[in-house]
């Protein structure tokens, strides 16, 4: 589960370590932070896999000249975060509201999500010792 800091522009910066772009590009670090997104990289492989800390989507492949703010919109154009389009210290407090309202309902639905996955697990084992029995 992704930590509440994540709200934070400048803790979403600090997740980009080997982020493979320079401060000259257009998708350098800061950019990127700004537009919502933190690094969800594991290794060399995908050392630019970007994630939203708002919608959750997840974005690879990008090049140097692509904009941040341009690839969440078009990728996820409903997140709230997108929506309101401004940089974390331009928000107004309605605004910031707003996102943590997202935020948190965005959460709950991840957690019915994994919770509704786990339980159908659960069912379906069942399902099968039963076959396995012929109750
Ligand atoms: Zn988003």
């Amino acid at each position: 589960m992704e930590s509440q800091r994540l709200f934070l522009v400048e803790e979403r910066m600090k997740t980009f370590k080997n982020w493979p772009f320079s401060d000259k590009n257009k998708c350098n670090v800061r950019n990127m932070a700004e537009a919502g997104f933190y690094s969800v990289a594991t290794g060399p492989d995908d050392a630019d896999a970007a994630k939203c800390f708002l919608c959750g989507k997840e974005l690879d492949g990008w090049e140097a000249s692509d904009d941040p703010w341009a690839e969440h919109k078009s990728h996820a154009a409903k997140c709230a975060f997108v929506q309101i389009g401004k940089n974390e210290d331009d928000l107004l407090f309605s605004e910031l509201l707003s996102i943590i309202k997202q935020y948190m309902i965005n959460n709950i639905k991840r957690t019915a999500e994994v919770t509704k996955e786990q339980i159908d697990e659960k069912a379906k084992a069942v399902r099968r010792r039963c076959l396995g029995r012929k109750c």
